[in-house]
């Protein structure tokens, strides 16, 4: 499978059915605190990325074989999902087959956009992000395309409200000493009255960020800004999962490094041979690169991986 991944468990939506939409770190955004590193294909419209056509083939295989259960299939994967000018017909290929509820994981930046408010309205629940109103704050933490407007994305994100009648989910995440001071939270506060998601999902930094010094918040800090919040705030960080998964990452990298000590391969005999995510290979093959533990070389237009001489 090039573009599903899963079902993964998700805190928020269960056993969630990824769809990657985009090349990988395409988006609007280039967050201090995304988990993908730093944003290589910064955007500020849509254009045309994967087809429906192939998202369609792999959902019927999916569906075809045996599976495990499936609580949401989700529009998300490794940057802006809303960027890829297919999505209306994405979102009606997933909604007619009719196996799960359809999610939506965006950035909230382009909810102003017509042609992708009018494709998002069929979905079951759509979880924008809000994580400032204040426009200083957000090129700080959110460091958005220089075409992008904060006013027009509140604007949309409460437009978007008055025409869409599913849930709305909408998740703040926090980073200690930029979004987190009680004007911050009022201000957020009052917007969110008028936005009115069902829920609001109150997140942290909890894997490595791009950037250093991106520290999080206490669980502590975030019950206090949950009080402040109101009924509809709820806490979505899972502290203990990043130790886990810290600890199948770390598995990850001596597979790889075994596996390249036997012979060169290619990122998608990395992906096959270990049935790990492309993304995640991708960032482990960065970070190799970066130790100086892996070289990369081009052969017949493919690049492969193989240890450095004299690393095993
Ligand atoms: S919006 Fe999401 S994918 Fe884009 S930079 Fe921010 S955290 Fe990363």
């Amino acid at each position: 499978m090039k573009y599903l991944f899963g079902p993964v468990p998700s805190r928020r939506l269960g056993h969630s059915l990824g769809i990657d939409l985009i090349p990988f770190k395409t988006c609007t955004y280039d967050c201090i605190y995304c988990e993908l590193g730093r944003t290589t294909h910064l955007k500020d419209k849509p254009a045309a990325y994967m087809s429906a056509k192939e998202i369609k083939a792999e959902l019927d295989t999916f569906f075809a074989n045996h599976h495990p259960p499936v609580d949401f299939i989700t529009l998300g994967g490794s940057g802006e999902p809303t960027l890829n000018a297919n999505l209306a017909q994405i979102v009606e290929i997933v909604k007619n087959l009719n196996k799960a509820p359809l999610a939506v994981l965006t950035n909230g930046s382009l909810l102003w956009r017509e042609e992708i408010v009018n494709a998002l309205l069929k979905a079951d629940v759509v979880l924008p992000s809000l994580d400032t109103v204040f426009i200083k704050t957000w090129k700080k933490i959110n460091r958005p395309h220089p075409l992008l407007k904060l006013e027009t994305i509140i604007n949309g994100l409460k437009g978007f409200r008055r025409k869409y009648k599913g849930q709305i989910w909408l998740e703040i995440l926090f980073v200690r000493g930029v979004n987190d001071t009680e004007v911050e939270i009022e201000a957020l506060h009052r917007v969110l009255e008028e936005i009115s998601p069902e829920k609001i999902q109150l997140n942290t930094v909890v894997r490595p960020p791009a950037e250093r010094g991106v520290e999080p918040l206490t669980k502590k800090d975030l019950e206090e800004i949950k009080e402040k919040l109101g009924p509809k705030a709820e806490i979505v960080v899972d502290f203990k999962r990043p130790i886990e998964e810290r600890a199948e990452l770390l598995n990850l990298r001596e597979e790889i490094i075994a596996l390249l000590s036997r012979r060169p391969c290619v990122l998608e005999d990395i992906v096959h041979a270990l049935g790990a995510h492309i993304n995640t290979v991708i960032k482990m093959m960065d970070g190799l690169q970066k130790e100086n533990l892996v070289d990369a070389y081009l052969h017949n237009g493919k690049r492969y991986y193989l240890i450095r001489k004299g690393e095993r």
